[in-house]
């Protein structure tokens, strides 16, 4: 069952993915060598509560905190810790927040001090992969042009994209049908209607797209343990263009600052 939103309902989305947009660029003032992840997730759990919103993924199907926090290898729903992150390494923030009775849903991965030139080629792709994909969702195409367009252009990069993991629907459900692969062919695949709300969120890899899970019961890894990228918008599907409907501009503020010094 997929639930088109009304033109209201993707208003109330967009204020939910804007509480997840502010989130993570609170987040992005924090992260730096020394810093652990579960300081991020206490961070992130105080920012969405004081502004009126419950975290996402707190207790869903289990899941212990606010952030998802994968670091290298690890892929996506990497569990946050007490350990410090290291300079050169990259952290994937993938934060939900449940606002109005709607769930925002985003993630962004970060450079934690200096990273190498290699790391940053492959956040670089994921990102863009991320608005390739997001190009394609407006009405008419299919799950399959939108996939294509990811694999294509990371795989031509001599990257691999994680097939076990997809993104998915969302609204009054964190996780709603239909599945959003970052893989397929043009052409295939369910049509797209004006009012879906997909979460769209390319996991690539440096190495083999295999991935294992740990014995956590969560943390999903690389299974040659080469660095992992992960990259999530919230859009609304529409007749000639999505409308993104999270942000990374509260992020990209803060790195540009930064980047400045
Ligand atoms: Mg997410
Ligand atoms: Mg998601």
């Amino acid at each position: 069952m997929i639930y088109l939103k009304t033109d209201e309902e993707i208003e109330l989305m967009r204020e939910s993915n804007l509480l997840v947009a502010r989130t993570l660029g609170e987040l992005a003032k924090v992260i730096k060598p020394g810093v652990s992840t579960l300081e991020l997730d206490k961070i992130a759990e105080t920012f969405i509560r004081d502004n009126g919103g419950v975290p996402g993924f707190l207790n869903y199907q289990g899941f212990p905190n606010t952030l998802c926090t994968s670091v290298n290898e690890q892929v996506v729903h990497g569990i946050p810790s007490d350990k410090p992150l290291q300079n050169g390494d990259i952290v994937s923030v993938d934060c939900g927040a449940l606002l109005n009775g709607f769930f925002g849903d985003s993630a962004y991965t970060f450079e934690v001090g200096e990273v190498s030139t290699e790391i940053k080629k492959l956040l670089d792709a994921t990102k863009k992969s991320l608005y390739l994909g997001i190009e394609q969702a407006v009405e008419n195409k299919r799950l399959g042009d939108l996939g294509s367009a990811i694999q294509s252009y990371t795989e031509e990069l001599g990257f691999s994209v994680v097939r076990e993991m997809v993104g998915h629907g969302v609204g009054r459900e964190l996780h709603e049908a239909p599945e959003v692969p970052n893989y397929g062919k043009k052409g295939n695949g369910m049509k797209l209607k004006s009012g879906m709300v997909l979460a769209i969120e390319p996991m690539i890899n440096m190495g083999t797209r295999q991935i294992v899970q740990e014995k956590d019961g969560w943390t999903i890894r690389t299974a040659d343990q080469k660095m992992s990228a992960h990259f999530e918008h919230t859009v609304a599907v529409r007749k000639d263009k999505a409308d993104i409907l999270s942000s990374f501009k509260f992020i990209e503020e803060v790195l540009s600052l930064q980047s400045e010094k």
